[in-house]
């Protein structure tokens, strides 16, 4: 019998993943927050995987944290955020062993959630697969991608990695997690926080070259203090070209704060500016960029972490 998947959070990412294992026949259990989540699911009839404009319906098998199944394997799809508060909530099922998949975006809650439970084992993912909600329980596949699975402690691949890959979802696993997120977050700090603040599409930022430029010369000296230079390489070069690819595009950051939802500010920008801090490193480029970026999202009701 193979190991059931749970899945923590049925949004973007959580049905993105949790069809794709259903359809290989795979054993998929979803968890919601609560009794109306669970009500909210059952009047859907499902999760709705759209692909290719094709909508497939999948009425998988969904329980509240609260349960008493013991959990084996948990792919945790809940914003940074979320991710250890949503953790606890099942904690008392989790087996002594159990692998913990984190999927969540920038750095500092998947490092929380393996140091507080140091019986499981914590797998990092970094992934540039693109999926949105078009309604509750509905995700559009929007963008082809890949994930990037890792531990920092222990380079062994666990032995379900070609599940993944036979269930469609790309994979490949790496000895280097952290460089892999460490760079998508310098990409990241580079590129979002200032479209935001010039409300702007990704292209229009080559108007801020010199900007651009000393944001990546302190992001350089972060990675690199904290040995991450494979991340630091050539980073500059490459947010030209990630602007360029993509020009036309809204950057995450601002799609959420055009659609008034929180932001992952604390574990993406907040990380790179703390660990700076850690290290006694001087970024005065990067700091104000977090506070203007933090003073904005105020000024428009919006959490500030
Ligand atoms: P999302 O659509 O907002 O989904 C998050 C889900 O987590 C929501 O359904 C939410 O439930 C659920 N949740 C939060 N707390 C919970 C709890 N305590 N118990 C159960 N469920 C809980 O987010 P997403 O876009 O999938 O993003 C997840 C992570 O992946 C983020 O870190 C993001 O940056 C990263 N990522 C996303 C993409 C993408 O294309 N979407 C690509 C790469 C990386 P409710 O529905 O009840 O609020």
């Amino acid at each position: 019998m193979n190991t059931p998947w749970h899945i923590l959070g049925a949004g973007s990412l959580g049905c993105l993943w949790a069809t794709r294992l259903s359809r290989a026949g795979l054993p998929v259990r979803i968890i919601l927050r609560n009794q109306q989540r669970l009500a909210d699911y059952r009047d859907a009839g499902g999760l709705r995987l759209i692909e290719a404009e094709q909508a497939s319906l999948f009425p998988l098998t969904a329980e509240l944290p609260a349960t008493d199944t013991p959990i084996r394997r948990l792919l945790v799809a809940c914003k940074a955020y979320d991710a250890e508060t949503a953790v606890a909530e099942v904690s008392a099922r989790l087996q002594p062993g159990a692998e913990i998949l984190l999927l969540q975006n920038g750095l500092g809650s998947q490092q929380a959630v393996a140091a507080r439970w140091p019986s499981c084992r914590s797998i990092f993912i970094s992934s540039t697969e693109g999926a949105y909600r078009r309604k509750d329980f509905e995700v559009l596949h929007a963008g082809q991608g890949q994930n990037w699975l890792g531990d920092p402690l222990d380079h062994n691949p666990p032995p379900w990695l070609a599940e993944l890959a036979a269930a469609g979802i790309p994979c490949d696993w790496t000895d280097n997690i952290e460089a892999r997120l460490w760079r998508k977050l310098a990409l990241n700090c580079a590129i979002n926080p200032l479209t935001v603040l010039h409300d702007c599409r990704n292209g229009e930022l080559l108007a801020h070259r010199e900007q651009l430029h000393l944001l990546c010369v302190e992001l350089s000296l972060i990675l690199n203090a904290c040995n991450q230079a494979e991340a630091a390489d050539e980073l500059e070069a490459e947010v030209l070209r990630v602007i360029t690819a993509t020009a036309s595009n809204y950057s995450s950051m601002h799609q959420d704060v055009h659609n008034g939802r929180r932001t992952e500010i604390s574990f993406l920008l907040g990380h790179a500016c703390r660990t700076a801090q850690q290290y006694g490193l001087k970024v005065s480029e990067l700091n104000a960029l977090f506070k203007r970026l933090q003073a904005f999202l105020v000024q428009h009701g919006l959490p500030q972490d």
